[in-house]
Formats: structure tokens, C-alpha cells, sequence
């Protein structure tokens, strides 16, 4: 179960900036929901806050059946994707995959097995023994969403992923991520996921629902259909 959760949740950064206004929404289990709205629509914040980077200072947040408020990021079940894509430079990339398995303690031979899983499912298993300086944006992209999915997270957080790719790559990773989270669900891996951009189209090819936020506030939350219809 890995539905999420906001109630009334808020966020006055230390300066006194009230960040977010009591949102109110309901993330079901597997679903794919998209934050979008222009810069400084407090899309990262919200994220920062579900990833646990970013104190939540009202309302509750619950992650399946988990008030997780309080919670460090290492136990919410969760896993981001940074628009940097933070990979270890001094590690190929099946370190870079295997990395947080290890710390974790994972045994080796489900280690690997898990590595080789995400590798295969990105297509990216002739890139194992590179380091990331030998990757192309979209090979790096790819081996970041990687090591999301080999935690198995109960939810994934993308926060734009895609905007330091250029449109071509943008489109293609468009749909590889799509299809990557129908494969997951379809394989009854828990793949609910909340995907940060500001860019209309992402959002509207991508999301199963989209949030429209401004300033801080939900403006409507609907299917791509339903929002193209009543603008
Ligand atoms: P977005 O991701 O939609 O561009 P952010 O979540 O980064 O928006 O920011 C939302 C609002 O909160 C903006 O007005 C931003 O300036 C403000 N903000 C972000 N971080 C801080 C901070 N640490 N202290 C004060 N205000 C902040
Ligand atoms: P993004 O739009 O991708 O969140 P920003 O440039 O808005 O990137 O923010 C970069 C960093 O600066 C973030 O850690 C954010 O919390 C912080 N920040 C943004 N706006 C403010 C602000 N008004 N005061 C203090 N820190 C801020």
C-alpha cells in the first residue's frame, strides 16, 4: 500500500515565507500524478517535503498507512530523482546502481540481481562498466531513474528529471518513463509516483492526473482529458 496523502499541509520557511497553503490531496496507490506550474509555485517544496528534505510545519503527511511528518527520508519507503542526476562520478555505474544496496546490507546475490533487473529494464546494460564522464545526459538520466528503482521505493519522486536534456532526448524519455511505470505496475511493483515540471507538455502526456499549483495552492487537479476540455 503506498498510497500519499497531504491534510491541510503547510510550510512557512524559516523567514516567515508561507511557502504552501493547507493542500489537500490524495495520491492513489500507482498512480502517476504531475505537479505543474510556473517557477515558484512551491512544486519543490511540496516534493522536498514528501522526500523529507524539507520540514513540514502544518497539517500531516501519510505515506500508505504511515503518518511520516517526523520520519527521515532513509524510512519513508521512498526514492528521488534529481534533475542533476547525482551520480557518484568515481564509480561505473554498477556501483553507482549498487551503491545504496550496499550500505543497506543487502546480500550480494540479491544486490545483483536487482541491479541487473533495473539495467535491463532501462536498456542500459552495456553501460555497466562505464564511468558516469562517459555517459551521454540521457545515459546519465537513465542510470539515475536506475538507482531509484532498485530500492523497490513505495513511491517515486521526480523533481524535472528531463530539463537538462534537449527536446529530442526530452521526448523520448517522455515515453520511456511512462512505459517504465506501467511495466512496474503491471509487474505489481508498487510505482506510485509524484513527477515534478514546469513544462505543460510533460505533464499533459505523462500524468494520469495533473495538480495545477499557484502560489502555493492547489488550483485544480483532474486527468490530461479533463483539464485539455475545461481549461
Ligand atoms: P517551484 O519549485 O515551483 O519553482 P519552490 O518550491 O522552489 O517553487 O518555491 C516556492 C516559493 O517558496 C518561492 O516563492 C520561493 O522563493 C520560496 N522559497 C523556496 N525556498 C525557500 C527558502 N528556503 N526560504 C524562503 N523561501 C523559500
Ligand atoms: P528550484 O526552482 O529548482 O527549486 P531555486 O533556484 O528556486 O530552484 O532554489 C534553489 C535553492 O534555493 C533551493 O534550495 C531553495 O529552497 C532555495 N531558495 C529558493 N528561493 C529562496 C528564497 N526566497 N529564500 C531562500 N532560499 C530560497
Amino acid at each position: 500500500m503506498a498510497r500519499l496523502t497531504l491534510n491541510k499541509v503547510e510550510k512557512t520557511y524559516p523567514n516567515g515565507f508561507k511557502a504552501v497553503h493547507g493542500v489537500d490531496l490524495e495520491v492513489k496507490d500507482g498512480e502517476f500524478m504531475v505537479f505543474v506550474g510556473p517557477s515558484g509555485c512551491a512544486k519543490s517544496t511540496l516534493l522536498r517535503m514528501i522526500a523529507g528534505l524539507e520540514s513540514i510545519t502544518g497539517g500531516e503527511l501519510r505515506i500508505g498507512d504511515r503518518t511520516v511528518n517526523a520520519l527521515p527520508p532513509k524510512e519513508r519507503g521512498i526514492a528521488m530523482v534529481f534533475q542533476n542526476y547525482a551520480l557518484y562520478p568515481h564509480m561505473k555505474v554498477y556501483e553507482n546502481l549498487a551503491f545504496g544496496l550496499k550500505l543497506a546490507g543487502t546480500p550480494k546475490a540479491e544486490l545483483d540481481q536487482r541491479v541487473r533487473h533495473a539495467a535491463r529494464l532501462l536498456e542500459m546494460e552495456h553501460l555497466l562498466e562505464r564511468y558516469p564522464k562517459q555517459l551521454s545526459g540521457g545515459q546519465a538520466q537513465r542510470v539515475a531513474v536506475g538507482r531509484a528503482i532498485v530500492k523497490k521505493p513505495d513511491v517515486f519522486l521526480f523533481d524535472e528529471p528531463l530539463s537538462n536534456l534537449d527536446a529530442k532526448l526530452r521526448a523520448a524519455m517522455r515515453v520511456r518513463l511512462t512505459e517504465l511505470h506501467r511495466t512496474l505496475r503491471d509487474g505489481r511493483q508498487p510505482a506510485t509516483t509524484v513527477y515534478v515540471t514546469h513544462d505543460q507538455v510533460e505533464a499533459m502526456t505523462m500524468g494520469e492526473r495533473i495538480c495545477v499549483l499557484k502560489e502555493g495552492v492547489i488550483q485544480q487537479v483532474d486527468t490530461p482529458t479533463a483539464l485539455y476540455d475545461r481549461p
